[in-house]
This record gives structure tokens, sequence and C-alpha cells, in this order.
């Protein structure tokens, strides 16, 4: 258990450090850490996901694609199952930004089952952050296109925790903008 607390702290410390330059793009510009700190914490608390790899992976999932991290230092640093769960969750792929979420779509059928936990809290971060505290520049029709791109990928990932699919379901139904 020590060995697993170790793992999931030193994760959060490490995205901490990471993106400590980068900010949200709510009104507030809350610090962007809490991002990955939120969708670890719905993981553990509302999906029951003690897997301490997981929760790491989790805390990590935005660092190679929005920080300077490498592969070969989460490996060196996490071990190669939370290295390969962080590369599942990531798109290093340079696409125009209209494919990305194509990509994502397709890329979510395919992943491991503790990477598709993941995806679905990281999703489920996402519908509540936008239905509480919105990007400044999104405006609504903004918003309803990703809660309804968040169900699809909710239905890709779904069949790893029917715990995380029952909160993401009630989310979307209490928090997707009307016009
Ligand atoms: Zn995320």
């Amino acid at each position: 258990m020590s060995e697993d607390l170790s793992l999931v702290l030193r994760a959060a410390f490490f995205s901490g450090e990471k993106h400590k330059k980068q900010r949200r793009r709510d009104a507030e510009e809350t610090p962007y850490i809490n991002h990955p700190l939120e969708v670890a914490y719905i993981l553990l608390d509302e999906g029951g996901v003690t897997d301490a790899a997981t929760l790491a992976a989790a805390l990590l999932h935005d660092t190679l694609e929005d920080t300077d991290t490498t592969r070969e230092e989460l490996a060196m640093v996490f071990g190669h199952e939370v290295s390969n769960l962080v590369v599942e969750l990531t798109d290093l792929e340079s696409v125009l930004p209209e494919h990305k979420k194509k990509r994502e779509l397709e890329r979510a059928h395919n992943l491991s089952e503790k990477a598709k936990r993941v995806k679905l809290a990281d999703k489920t971060a996402n519908i509540r952050d936008l239905a509480t505290m919105p990007p400044k520049t999104w405006d609504i029709q903004r918003q309803i296109d990703y809660f309804d791109f968040a169900m699809k990928i909710a239905e890709a990932t779904a069949s790893a925790s029917p715990a995380l699919e029952k909160v993401f379901m009630r989310d979307y139904k209490q928090f997707k903008p009307k016009h």
C-alpha cells in the first residue's frame, strides 16, 4: 500500500511541476493541475478505482501532450505500465483541429480497460467544468457540441466501468446547456 501511495503522490507532484506555468481557460484561470487532480479523484471517489497505476496515469494524462515530458522520462520515474497508459491517452500526431475529435473517438474504442476508465473520468471532469466554469471564449453552441462529443467518448469507454458510466450519464443530463 505505501508503494502505491508513493507512486500516486509522486505522480501528483511531478504533474504539478510540469504544468506549473499553465492555466485553464476559465475566467479565473484556474491552475492546470486542478484538472488532472479532479480526474484522479473522480476515478477513486466515484469510480471506486484504487489501482495505483490508473490513478497515476490520470494525474499524468496531459503531460506528454501539453508539457516537455517525454515517454522515456515517464517510464524511468513511474515504470512502464504508467508510461504506457499515458501514451495510450496521448495523441502525438499533429493533426488539424477539425480532425482531432474524430481521431480521439477512434482511439477511445481501442484503449485498454484502465485507459478507458481514465478517459471516462476525464470527460466527466470536462463536462462538469464546462457547466460550472466554461472557457471565456466558448458560446453555448460550442459547449453543447462538446457535450455531444463527450457522450460519444463515454459510449466508447463506458464498458470499462459501470460506476463511472452512471456518474457521467447523470452529469450529462444535469449539466448539458440548453439554447
Ligand atoms: Zn484531461
